[in-house]
């Protein structure tokens, strides 16, 4: 059984009296036992250390991004050494606002994926379609062509989430209705079947993101092929208990 998914990607928000105060929602809230749902937030860079070390061990910490292959002279970027050696398991890749406003290619993608996992990180890999593709009818065709980048350059799916994250409901209030959010789960899953292998397409988890809400959030997890969430506005609120909650 795929183990239920829940993570908080923050974004580019916060303050360090901010964060105190999004640790210490967490921290008092009721959720279930961590053999029951994962939970990984990612706070900003500067703020890894301090969310680390005040969160109840319950949560696990994830970086937004790093850099595609060793650190050396690439400033301002991060490295996936780096992240290691705070001791952060996880990292967000591929997320849509890097892949559109920083131009990142599925091939960059794939590659940062390979090495992040190479160095003992575990990824939370994003996909998705924007508006425009999939209103020509693309989706599928722009999904797989995501995952291909990542599968051709991976030799295990062991520690690789995978996010589905429509860009038309990334921000927007407008959440994938449930069907169509397990029509895409689905697809990808049957990806995984077809092109990597039949215990790999069993064992992802693949997660739905974009305009998850307290409200919303429990008949999308009742879907065959969601297996969790990747919120982003409402991971910032106490709201973000009641999604961690969603698949009891
Ligand atoms: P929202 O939940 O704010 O729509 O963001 C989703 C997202 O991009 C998570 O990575």
């Amino acid at each position: 059984a795929r183990k239920f998914f829940v993570g908080g990607n923050w974004k580019c928000n916060g303050t360090t009296e901010e964060v105190k105060k999004i640790v210490a929602v967490l921290n008092e809230g009721q959720v279930p036992p961590p053999d029951a749902v994962e939970v990984v937030v990612s706070p900003p860079f500067v703020f890894l250390p301090l969310v680390k070390s005040s969160l109840k061990p319950h949560f696990h910490v994830a970086a937004q991004n790093c850099w595609v292959k060793k650190g050396g002279a690439f400033t301002g970027e991060i490295s996936a050494e780096m992240i290691v050696s705070l001791d952060i398991p996880w990292v967000i890749l591929g997320h849509s606002e890097r892949r559109l406003l920083l131009n990142e290619s599925n091939e960059f993608v794939g590659d940062k994926v390979a090495y992040a996992l190479g160095q003992g990180l575990k990824v939370i890999a994003c996909v998705g379609e924007t508006l425009e593709q999939r209103e020509a009818g693309k989706t599928l065709d722009v999904v797989a062509a995501q995952t291909r980048a990542i599968a051709e350059r991976v030799s295990s799916w062991e520690n690789i989430v995978l996010a589905y994250e429509p860009v038309w409901a990334i921000g927007t209030g407008k959440v994938a209705t449930p069907a169509q959010a397990q029509e895409v789960h689905h697809e990808l899953r049957k990806w995984l079947h077809d092109n990597v292998s039949a215990e790999v397409a069993a064992s992802t988890r693949i997660i739905y993101g974009g305009s998850v809400s307290g409200g919303n959030c429990k008949e999308l997890a009742t879907q065959p092929d969601v297996d969790g969430f990747l919120v982003g506005g409402a991971s910032l609120k106490p709201e973000f208990i009641d999604i961690i909650k969603s698949s009891e």
